[in-house]
C-alpha cells in the first residue's frame, strides 16, 4: 500500500533548480510549480544543467514534482490565437515535464465565453487531442491532467459529466484527472463527512474509471457549499475544515493519491500545514 505524499505549490523565485530546495524545506514529499511565468510570456529555455541539478536534488530527496500550467491557458476560447496559443503552452509544459522529470502537468480547461458550453466542450477536445499531434512532439514522459474547477462564470470542467465527456472525446488513457477539494467543494460535490466523500466518489465513478483520478490539490475553501467561487484558505481555516482532510487521507478512494496544497498562507503556515496532513494519513 502506498503512503500518499504530501506537499506544496512551491513559487519559481530563485530559478527553477532552486524549488526541490524550497520544497525540501518546507517538509514536501512532492511539490508542485510553474515552470514560466503564469500570467504570460514565452517560456525561458531549460539549460541541460538546470535539468540535471533539479533532477539530481528530487532524486536526493525523493521527492516528486509536477507541472501546473499557466493561468492564461482556454482551450475553450473563440479565439484561435488564445485556444491555439494555450495548445502550444502545455505542449511546452509537457517538453519541459519531461526534461526535468516532472511526473504530471496540470492544466485548467478555460471559459465557454461566447460559444456556449457544449461548442466550448468539444472545441476543448479539438484542442487537447491537438497537443498530441506526434508531428508536432513527443511522446513526453510527464503525464498530462486536467483539473476540475470550481465553474464560475462560464468555466468549464466543473462537473463529472464535463470531464467525462472530455477524456472520452479525446481517447487517451494516459489523460488523467486532478481533484481540487475546494474546487469540488464549490462545484456542489461536498467532502466534509465520510459519507459526503463516498456520495461524491461514487457520482465520480459513475462517469470516470477511478484509475483517471491521479493527484488531490488540498485547499480548504473560504466561500461556502455551492457558491462557485475559487477561493483556496488554509487547512482549517475554512468551510471544509481539518476533519474533511482526515477523512479524505484515509478514504479508500483517495488511496495512492498525492496530496498538494495550494494554501495562501506564509511559509511558517504551509510547512505546518504539511506537518498536519503527514499526522492526518495517520
Ligand atoms: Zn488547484
Amino acid at each position: 500500500m502506498t503512503t500518499p505524499r504530501i506537499g506544496l505549490h512551491i513559487s519559481g523565485a530563485g530559478g527553477l533548480a532552486d524549488a526541490p530546495l524550497r520544497a525540501k524545506a518546507l517538509g514536501c514529499e512532492c511539490f508542485q510549480f510553474f515552470s514560466r511565468s503564469p500570467r504570460g510570456g514565452g517560456a525561458p529555455p531549460i539549460s541541460a544543467e538546470t535539468a540535471k541539478l533539479f533532477r539530481s536534488r528530487c532524486k536526493t530527496w525523493k521527492l516528486e514534482s509536477y507541472i501546473h500550467a499557466p493561468y492564461y491557458i482556454n482551450f475553450a476560447s473563440s479565439n484561435n490565437r488564445v485556444s491555439f496559443g494555450s495548445v502550444s503552452a502545455v505542449r511546452e509544459e509537457l517538453e519541459r515535464g519531461t526534461l526535468l522529470g516532472a511526473t504530471y502537468v496540470m492544466t485548467h480547461l478555460g471559459s465557454a465565453s461566447d460559444l456556449g458550453e457544449n461548442a466550448a466542450l468539444r472545441q476543448a477536445i479539438d484542442r487537447i487531442t491537438a497537443i498530441f499531434d506526434p508531428k508536432k512532439g513527443g511522446p513526453y514522459a510527464t503525464q498530462l491532467l486536467i483539473e476540475i474547477s470550481a465553474g464560475a462564470g462560464g468555466i468549464i470542467g466543473d462537473t463529472f459529466e464535463h470531464l467525462a465527456f472530455i477524456l472520452k472525446g479525446v481517447g487517451r488513457p494516459d489523460l488523467g484527472i486532478c481533484l481540487d477539494t475546494c474546487h469540488l467543494f464549490a462545484s456542489g460535490y461536498d467532502l466534509r463527512t465520510p459519507t459526503a466523500i463516498s456520495a461524491t466518489m461514487r457520482a465520480f465513478k459513475k462517469h470516470i474509471p477511478l484509475s483517471r483520478f491521479q493527484l488531490v490539490h488540498a485547499n480548504d475553501s473560504a466561500r461556502d457549499f455551492g457558491e462557485h467561487k475559487d477561493r483556496h484558505t488554509d487547512i482549517g481555516d475554512g468551510r471544509l475544515g481539518v476533519d474533511t482532510f482526515r477523512f479524505l487521507l484515509r478514504h479508500r478512494d483517495f488511496r495512492g493519491r498525492n496530496f498538494v496544497l495550494e494554501t495562501p498562507g506564509a511559509d511558517a503556515r504551509r510547512r505546518n500545514d504539511v506537518a498536519l496532513l503527514k499526522k492526518l494519513r495517520g
